[in-house]
């Protein structure tokens, strides 16, 4: 094998040629100084393969890249129905290859291989769904005068430089991907060092789909090396990203030297309210979904759970018992899983250290706040589901994003000190309610201060609904219609006709 593929085989007999290398203008190269990243599979803590890690000069000939590209007819003067029906074909290659894609994040993320390939599901259908907006984002014609002929027209913004996170590797990269290359942009991504693996793999499917060259660019690379220097980059116009809300300020200030359109999408503490009328069955499998779903690393996990003093008592015992039952640590590649590794062991650190922060502050470890005693092999990044009672709302876990399977749960006498409470954070991504009243739905939902609700339910997001937060939880939108809005500018043309 060349040193920019490697055979793999995983533990679930899938086997497949992992490249290793940056994907520019269509073609594999190594880093000019030949760094790399070791990925470590988080379940057995061992290497399972070393990529190449951008230079800054690597990041500048993605962008040249990305620039004569974006440039050139091929691609700038390609139809929208034609990108459209390229990244349908794009979705089918990708969805031929679920098994090996689902069977990359399990390895590099550590998540159960049931929900990778969930995962997979959502990078096709946003991608179908984008394909079919590449035709039907117009502008508009706008009556001035009978002496002017005005209108609008949806342009694409450029080069988009994109920075995803580790959580759902592919799956955010899809958010970005799909609206960017509908609305004819040209790209350069960088993954996360944690999980730099899945996006290589998809490289390989958007040359066979007939991409041209330049169109999407695929690196990794150290986030203070290759993705401040793409963020800074002036011939970048646009920078997506999806991360901490720290790395979002930074960047912020980075992209703010050329003044570039950005688009954040960052951290939460998310509020869940529990109602003392919510159907208890239901509203304790919201909150498990919302506290341990993807082992709690998702940004709208409702982490901080209200629950009424009339019901908080039974809440809590059912609460329990079910995180007793669902919640079966092991290996990703094995059925019975429902809880995989961590992502890595800085985040097995930082949570272990929140769980001795709530300790210390005064808090009650109600069940788990500890390493996972029954995690295969005695090894990988396991964490025991913790849930953490009589929290007060100046302790760190209540205020601090702590990505992990860990929930705090306070009690709440009415509705309009809940809310108070669920609005007393710096984030505003996501809310959750249960309740079986819909004049209070009607009443509280305007008063949350965030940009997506669930109402008996949690961490619902859909590929055709906008998502994203306000306060330090992000600016702007992805997924759905608006998430084109990110991708495009409009130009106005103001026509004399005398
Ligand atoms: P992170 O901020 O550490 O890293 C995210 C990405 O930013 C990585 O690719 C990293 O290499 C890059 N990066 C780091 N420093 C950089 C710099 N100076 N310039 C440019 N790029 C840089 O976040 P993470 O730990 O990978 O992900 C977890 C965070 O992501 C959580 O806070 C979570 O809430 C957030 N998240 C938000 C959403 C959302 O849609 N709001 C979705 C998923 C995850």
């Amino acid at each position: 094998m060349s040193n920019l593929v490697q055979k793999i085989t995983a533990p679930n007999g899938v086997a497949y040629e992992q490249p290793l290398g940056l994907f520019i203008n269509n073609k594999w190269t190594t880093s000019s100084n030949g760094q790399k990243i070791v990925s470590i599979n988080p379940t057995t803590e061992s290497e399972i393969v070393s990529v190449y890690a951008a230079t800054e000069d690597d990041v500048d000939s993605a962008v040249r890249a990305a620039r004569a590209a974006f440039e050139s007819e091929t691609w700038y003067g390609m139809d929208g129905t034609s990108r459209g029906q390229l990244m349908v074909k794009l979705a089918d290659i990708v969805q031929r290859h679920e098994q090996v894609l689902a069977t990359i994040e399990a390895l590099d993320n550590g998540k159960p291989y049931s929900k990778a390939l969930g995962d997979i599901e959502e990078v096709y259908n946003v991608l179908r769904y984008y394909a079919g907006w590449a035709d039907k984002h117009y502008g508009q014609t706008i009556e001035t005068s009978r002496a002017k002929f005005t209108y609008t027209i949806r342009e694409p913004i450029g080069v988009c430089g994109q920075i995803v996170p580790w959580n759902y590797p592919i799956g955010m990269a899809s958010w970005k991907l799909g609206p960017a290359l509908a609305c004819g942009n040209t790209i350069v991504i960088k993954a996360s060092e944690q999980t730099p693996l899945s996006i290589l793999y998809f490289a390989n499917l958007v040359a066979e789909a007939g991409f041209p060259p330049g169109v999407l660019n695929i690196i990794n690379g150290h986030g203070s090396e290759a993705g401040a220097t793409l963020v800074q980059h002036p011939a970048v116009d646009k920078v997506a990203f999806t991360g901490s809300t720290a790395t979002g300020k930074e960047i912020m200030k980075l992209a703010s030297r050329t003044l570039k359109n950005i688009t954040l999408e960052t951290g939460g503490k998310s509020p869940l309210v529990i109602f003392d009328d919510a159907p208890l069955e239901s509203a304790v499998k919201a909150a498990h979904f919302g506290v341990m779903g993807n082992m709690g690393q998702i940004c709208t996990a409702t982490s901080r759970v209200f629950v009424h003093e009339k019901i908080y008592d039974s809440f809590m015992d059912a609460f329990v018992a079910y995180v007793a039952k669902i919640n079966i640590i092991g290996d990703p590649f094995d059925d019975n899983t429902s809880q995989g590794a961590q992502v890595s062991k800085q985040q097995f650190d930082k949570i272990l250290a929140y769980v001795q922060a709530a300790k210390d502050e005064g808090a009650t470890i109600v069940s788990g706040g500890a390493v996972a005693d029954d995690r295969p092999n005695s090894k990988g990044y396991f964490i025991a589901p913790t849930v953490v009672g009589d929290v007060k709302p100046n302790m760190r876990v209540y205020r601090e994003e702590i990505f992990g399977p860990f929930g705090v749960f306070v009690k709440f006498s009415d509705e309009n000190e809940v809310i108070q409470m669920a609005n007393d954070t710096d984030y505003g991504l996501a809310a959750a309610i249960c309740t079986r009243d819909n004049a209070r739905i009607h009443r509280v939902v305007p008063r949350l201060k965030v940009g997506m609700v669930s109402v008996n339910a949690t961490n619902n997001s859909d590929f055709r609904v906008p998502f994203g937060g306000v306060k330090q939880s992000g600016i702007g939108r992805e997924l759905g219609q608006a998430g084109l809005d990110a991708y495009s500018s409009m130009k106005a043309v103001l026509m004399n006709i005398t």
